[in-house]
């Protein structure tokens, strides 16, 4: 499919416009995805692409699950949009703004994703839905003139109403210009001039129909020129559905490429908890995490997974080998040093002797640090990799609580820990029926939120521009940031 060509043209013929100068071949920023990518592209280039895409596809489906309004989605979406994925209009794509590159990467992350999600009717479903929700955010956010030039651009067999037939049928189209409560003012103009309409076949608009904000006659519903974006979603969503159907039937024959199945494999589980960002440096720079000053951080700042473990390693004095591995990867990328290390697990395993813990224990603690063995950087576990792989068997205590715990625990759990900072009974409903729906880093922010709210943190926010937790060091991250935040802000108070 990626081929060493130039991609010549769109299969929909494109209008001319300003950026068909600058961007050859992607006339719009908006794109049906109508032929694949037949450029060349790297290894690198073919998984980053998709991954950004899929950060933001997953903010997505966790708004959805978050309950957000509308504007609350399109808001976090539009930021992520604009740092991962950004796609400049030709008007604004001006300077340094190279929109040839941008649009290419768009459609390059589009079709690896398509790839990746076409393998069950379950990951079609759910990357038509966030796909589909990503394109009417940006075509909400297209200017007037641009959108009407893509809108013109698309076949989609639309019959403008003439003035005989509008006569003939004035009372029953002047019904529909009565405007619906909460119809988005930018989709009040565009395609077809304000107060016209068209007549496309009923089952192109299937949501007009039911919310009964066309008239049918004949089989064609005939549509306010407002309401056109439905037609355009409707026909975005159909034919990404046909393409995954499509895709998943070729998919097989690509079953013995070693280098991009596993990678695909990977890609498909972006749902499950977001794709994490690189956390691979202490984000306390300048200060020093002490092994004694654990105890206290991890009870004001660390992830349920983290304070779990903690709270079995104070307990039992001991950690299986997954959950030093998790704890001990978590710590590190925390900012704690080798020798802090050493000196945190070893009084950990008091009930070891030295000698038992310098040659079961120590080693490991190096070699997690790059300091023995294959000297590897190992990075701390993300989110994702914590609910997929190594699940957890009786007596391991590492592992996602809120997708390893059984309800009862979770709930119990939840409050013996986060009670004290703000999490009540009545939170726990909306937390489990999260858990319930499988969004287990969703619930997770969900907590975050609640326990972080006398810092100012407020429902939607996440842990910072309404992003979701997709890693532990992300959580505690931000959790340590917000209490430096209200101590300077504290700090500057008193000496006012
Ligand atoms: Fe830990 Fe992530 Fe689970 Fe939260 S969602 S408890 S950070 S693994």
């Amino acid at each position: 499919m990626f081929k060493s060509k130039e991609l010549k043209s769109q299969k929909r013929t494109p209008t001319a416009s300003v950026g068909a100068s600058t961007a050859p071949g992607y006339p719009h920023r908006l794109n049906f995805y109508d032929l694949p990518p037949l450029f060349e592209v790297t290894l690198e280039d073919f998984e980053e692409s998709a991954i950004d895409r899929l950060r933001i596809l997953a903010e997505i489906e966790s708004s959805y699950a978050r309950n957000r309004s509308w504007d609350e989605l399109k808001e976090v979406t539009e930021k992520l949009c604009k740092k991962y994925l950004p796609l400049h209009a030709n008007a604004t794509a001006l300077g340094k703004i190279n929109p040839l590159e941008e649009r290419k990467r768009d459609h390059l992350g589009h079709f690896v994703l398509r790839l990746a999600f076409c393998r069950s009717e379950e990951l079609r479903r759910r990357f038509v839905t966030t796909e589909k929700t990503l394109f009417r955010v940006r075509y909400e956010g297209e200017l007037r003139e641009e959108k009407m030039e893509f809108v013109n651009s698309l076949n989609f067999g639309w019959v403008k109403v003439d003035t005989n037939e509008r006569s003939s049928f004035e009372a029953e189209l002047k019904a529909l210009e009565v405007k619906p409560p909460g119809l988005p003012r930018t989709d009040e103009q565009e395609g077809p001039r304000a107060q016209e309409y068209v007549k496309v076949h009923w089952t192109k608009v299937p949501d007009l129909v039911a919310k009964r904000r066309v008239f049918l006659r004949g089989g064609f519903a005939y549509v306010h020129s407002r309401e056109v974006s439905s037609i355009v979603y409707h026909e975005f969503e159909s034919a990404l559905q046909k393409a995954l159907e499509h895709t998943a039937k070729m998919l097989p024959r690509m079953d013995e490429d070693t280098r991009l199945v596993p990678l695909l494999n990977n890609l498909s589980q972006g749902f499950l908890a977001g794709i994490p960002s690189e956390w691979s440096g202490p984000p306390l720079a300048g200060d020093e995490i002490r092994a004694d000053m654990i105890d206290d951080m991890a009870k004001k700042h660390f992830p349920l997974c983290m304070r779990n473990l903690h709270e079995c390693l104070t307990r039992d004095r001991h950690l299986k080998h997954f959950g030093r591995l998790q704890y001990g990867l978590f710590l590190k990328v925390l900012g704690l040093s080798i020798d802090e290390a050493v000196l945190f697990w070893r009084k950990s395993f008091s009930n070891i002797t030295d000698d038992k813990f310098n040659k079961e224990y120590k080693y490991n603690i190096r070699h997690s640090y790059g300091l023995e063995g294959k000297r590897a950087n190992y990075p701390a576990k993300s989110c994702q990799q914590i609910l997929t792989t190594d699940k957890p068997g009786v007596g391991d205590c590492h592992g996602c609580p809120y997708r390893h715990f059984s309800p009862e625990n979770l709930q119990s759990s939840l409050l013996t820990h986060y009670s004290l900072q703000g999490l009540g009974t009545t939170d726990l409903h909306e937390i489990m029926r999260t858990v319930k729906d499988g969004h287990y880093h969703v619930a997770c922010t969900r907590v975050f939120e609640i326990t972080h709210a006398s810092k100012g943190v407020k429902k939607g926010d996440g842990i910072g521009d309404g992003e979701s937790v997709t890693h532990p060091n992300q959580y505690a991250a931000r959790s340590i940031e917000l209490e430096k935040e209200q101590s300077q802000e504290g700090t500057v108070m008193a000496v006012d």
